[in-house]
C-alpha cells in the first residue's frame, strides 16, 4: 500500500480526527499535523481542542498525558510499542522507596515518566518549565526523576539540593551518549555556528553550548540570535521544524541523535491507525485522577510564572 501524507490528511479530515505530533516525528508526519510541539505545548493545546478524536504521534507516555487531560476524548496511536526507555527507568516502587527515606521532601517527575509514577509524585515538569517548577516549591531539597542530566541542570540553575531518582540509570540514550568530540568536530567545521543544546545532555555537552533549552525554547532562540548557523544538539527530527520556521538560517544536525522509539510511527501505520481507528489509549479512571493532579499543579505553576513574567515586562 502506497501512502502519501496527503492521503493521511484526507482520511483524518473525513473521520474527524485532529493530528497532534511531537517535534521528533519524521518530517512527513510533522507536515500533516494540526498541532506540532513539545510535551508542554501539546499538553496545553489538547485541553483546549474541541475535537472528540485525536491521533497522537509520539511515544506512549505522551499519549497517556493526552488521555489524562482529556479522558472523554478518543485518543489513538499508530503503534502500541513506541515507548521511552528513560520514562520506564523510574518505577512506582522506586518513588515510594525514596519518599520513605526522604520523608516530607517533594517529588518532581519529568513528564517523560510512566503515568503510574506521575500518580505518586507531587508535581510534573517538562524540560521547558523544570526550573520554574522547582523554584516554586517551598523546599530546598527536591527528589527529581527520572533524568539525571536534567536534574543536574536544574540543580545548577536553582541552587537547590536536587536528589536524582533513580540516579545513574535515569537518562535519555539519545541525549546522554552524544560525544563532545562529535560536537567539537561540527564546531570546527562550522566555526560561525552557535550550539543549541537540550538540557537532557550531560554537563560536558552543556559546557559547549551558546544556548540551553527545551525544543519549544530552541524554536524561539534563532529569532533573537544574530547567528545564521546553528548546531542543534537534540533529536534530529527537530531540524524539520526549525528549517520551516527559519528558511534563511542553516541548521546542522548531530547525526547520531536519533530516537528509534519516536521513529516507529511512519506513514503506513499512521494511515492504518486512522483507517481502523485504533490503537486506542485507555487508562483506569482512578489512575487518571491521581496523575492529573500532578500535571495540573505543573500547569498552575507555569501559568503563574508566565503571568509574573508578563507583569515584569509590562512594568519595565
Ligand atoms: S528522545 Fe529520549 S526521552 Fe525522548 S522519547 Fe526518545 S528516548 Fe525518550
Amino acid at each position: 500500500m502506497y501512502v502519501t501524507p496527503e492521503k493521511i490528511r484526507k482520511l483524518a479530515d473525513e473521520k474527524g480526527y485532529i493530528i497532534v505530533a511531537h517535534n521528533y516525528q519524521i518530517p512527513e508526519l510533522q507536515q500533516i499535523a494540526d498541532y506540532l510541539g513539545d510535551s508542554l505545548q501539546l499538553a496545553r493545546i489538547v485541553t483546549k481542542i474541541d475535537a472528540k478524536k485525536i491521533l497522537f504521534l509520539g511515544v506512549d507516555f505522551m499519549a497517556e498525558v493526552m488521555k489524562v487531560l482529556n479522558p472523554e476524548k478518543k485518543i489513538i496511536v499508530p503503534v502500541g510499542y513506541s515507548t521511552c526507555p528513560m520514562a520506564n527507568s523510574l518505577t512506582v516502587e522506586d518513588v515510594l522507596k525514596y519518599k520513605e527515606i526522604y520523608k516530607g521532601i517533594p517529588v518532581v517527575v519529568y513528564v517523560n515518566s510512566r503515568t503510574e509514577v506521575k500518580a505518586v509524585a507531587d508535581v510534573v515538569c517538562t524540560s521547558a518549565n523544570a526550573i520554574d517548577v522547582v523554584n516554586a516549591l517551598d523546599s530546598d531539597t527536591i527528589l527529581f526523576g527520572p533524568d539525571k542530566n536534567l536534574a543536574s541542570y536544574v540543580a545548577e540553575k536553582t541552587g537547590k539540593n536536587i536528589i536524582p531518582i533513580p540516579g545513574e540509570t535515569g537518562y535519555c540514550y539519545v541525549h546522554n551518549y552524544v560525544k563532545d568530540s562529535e560536537i567539537k568536530k561540527l564546531m570546527s567545521k562550522y566555526p560561525n555556528a552557535e550550539v543549541m543544546v537540550h538540557p537532557e545532555v550531560p554537563k560536558n555537552i552543556r559546557n559547549l553550548a551558546h544556548f540551553i533549552g527545551s525544543t519549544s525554547q530552541m524554536e524561539k532562540y534563532p529569532a533573537s540570535s544574530k547567528a545564521n548557523e546553528f548546531i542543534v544538539v537534540t533529536e534530529v527530527g527537530m531540524l524539520a521544524k526549525l528549517e520551516k520556521l527559519y528558511p534563511d538560517k542553516v541548521f546542522i544536525p548531530v547525526p547520531s541523535m536519533v530516537c528509534y522509539n519516536m521513529k516507529k510511527n511512519n506513514l503506513r501505520n499512521t494511515y492504518l491507525a486512522l483507517l481502523e481507528e485504533k490503537i486506542e489509549v485507555t487508562l483506569d479512571s482512578e489512575l487518571i485522577a491521581k496523575a492529573r493532579k500532578a500535571i495540573e499543579r505543573m500547569l498552575e505553576i507555569t501559568e503563574g510564572a508566565e503571568r509574573s513574567e508578563r507583569k515584569v515586562v509590562k512594568s519595565a
